[in-house]
């Protein structure tokens, strides 16, 4: 197989240097075409250094010329340094580019996506915000430019490798109609660790401080999906990427608590089998799976020790405890722009909450109250969301 040329948006990020420590095992697999990273220049200096793209992208000029001077200091003087929203497009979409990894965090990731799948691109989506805002538009596009869409999230990842095998063999996440087809599939067990706050009291969550709630037991990640894994935030994005990326009802998916992640999630079946995808909790093996998709990579994580786990547990999710998950139900039944202004609304209270700004249990009271305030909105193009995704963050932002 030619080397696959590799587009890393977010490559600074935690998913980045995870996605290049899979690329670094396999030099005679992928090449890095480019990297971006948004504030983080001297670590993308570094990584320029290390893994010679030909294009970098940074946030703005001033972050452009910093990069040219790091590199011009290293003797480096054939990467392109562009900046800004257009150059994260053009990265994302350009003809030389076979594989987009999906990184960047938050809403500033969706046009760059959009363009990776509008480009027909083998599109390895980790960035769920983008899904979670503009889920019809997004797999519309997916299936038009016949681009191969493969879920990172390691939930999804898990779904997507225990879907019946004629299914996810012969096609990749966008041809998956879970509602319509008779595949014999029950239901889809998604799993959550339940974060590092799942036995407090409401009382102990409203003094909680952003260190408590960045300090995942079993996953190592970004600031923003860290406190989402802490609101249970997280899994109500998950929820919402499952329905689009395999195109369920929300009834058929039930979320399962379980500490350990050490099952990623399961699909429950009708004769009573349960099928489970079971890993050390490390991206690097949804990561690996995506690059190498329908074969199989050395990721660089260890095997599964069994007797070292000894306990797998499992139990309901409290909703009353952690109501952004039920938020985040309710915005994908309402439809629309709803889950595209639950989303806005998060990133601004889950910023505001790192800047200690706001307690942690005033996170679910922001999202709710926006959603509260602008009803429900069309999200028939990608303007409307984008303009809902503004009204709600102008709302929260009153909030606070
Ligand atoms: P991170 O904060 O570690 O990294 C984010 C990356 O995006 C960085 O490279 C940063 O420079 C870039 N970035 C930030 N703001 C930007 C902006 N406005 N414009 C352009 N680039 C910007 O985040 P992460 O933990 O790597 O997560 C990335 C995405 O992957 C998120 O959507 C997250 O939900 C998803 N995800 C992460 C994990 C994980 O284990 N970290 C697991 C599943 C899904
Ligand atoms: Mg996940």
């Amino acid at each position: 197989m030619a080397v696959q040329q590799l587009t890393i948006l977010g490559a600074t990020g935690s998913i980045g240097l995870s996605t290049l420590d899979v690329v670094s095992r396999h030099p005679d697999q992928f090449q890095v075409f480019a990297l971006s990273a948004h504030t983080n220049v001297d670590k993308l200096a570094e990584l320029c250094g290390q893994f010679q793209p030909k294009v970098a992208v940074v946030a703005d000029v001033d972050g452009q010329k910093r990069l040219l001077s790091i590199l011009a200091e290293q003797n480096i003087s054939d990467i392109e340094v562009l900046y800004g929203h257009d150059a994260l497009c053009a990265i994302a979409s350009h003809s030389d580019v076979d594989i987009v990894m999906a990184a960047i965090v938050g809403a500033a990731g969706l046009l760059p996506n959009l363009a990776a799948a509008n480009a027909g691109k083998r599109v390895l989506l980790a960035n769920k915000e983008s899904l979670v805002m503009s889920g019809e538009l997004f797999m519309a596009a997916v299936k038009e430019s016949g681009s191969v869409l493969l879920p990172i999230d390691s939930e999804h990842n898990a779904i997507f490798q225990c879907l019946p095998h004629s299914l996810n063999s012969a096609k990749a996440a966008a041809d998956i109609q879970l509602s319509s087809n008779h595949l014999g599939i029950h239901q889809i067990l998604l799993t959550a660790s339940g974060g590092p706050f799942r036995k407090f009291s409401y009382s102990q969550l409203e003094k909680v401080t952003p260190a408590q709630a960045v300090a995942h037991p079993n996953w190592s990640m970004g600031q923003k999906i860290s406190v989402d894994s802490a609101t249970l935030m997280n899994k109500g994005l998950e929820f919402i990427e499952a329905c689009w990326l395999f195109g369920c009802k929300a009834d058929d998916i039930q979320v399962v608590v379980h500490p350990e992640s050490v099952i990623h999630s399961m699909v429950s079946y009708t004769d009573g089998s349960v099928i489970a995808q079971l890993g050390n909790p490390d991206m690097r093996t949804p990561i690996a799976y995506g690059m190498a998709w329908p074969e199989r990579i050395d990721s660089g994580v260890k095997p599964l020790n069994l007797f070292e786990v000894a306990q797998l547990n499992f139990e309901a999710p409290d909703l009353e405890r952690f109501p952004c998950l039920a938020l985040a139900k309710q915005a994908f039944v309402a439809g629309g722009a709803a889950p595209a202004i639950l989303n806005a609304a998060n990133e601004v209270a889950v910023d505001a909450f790192l800047n200690e700004r706001i307690a942690f249990t005033d996170i679910p009271k922001i999202v709710d109250g926006t959603l509260q305030k602008l009803g429900s909105q069309r999200a028939d193009g990608i303007d409307a969301v984008l303009s809902a995704d503004q009204s709600a963050r102008k709302i929260a932002q009153s909030f606070i």
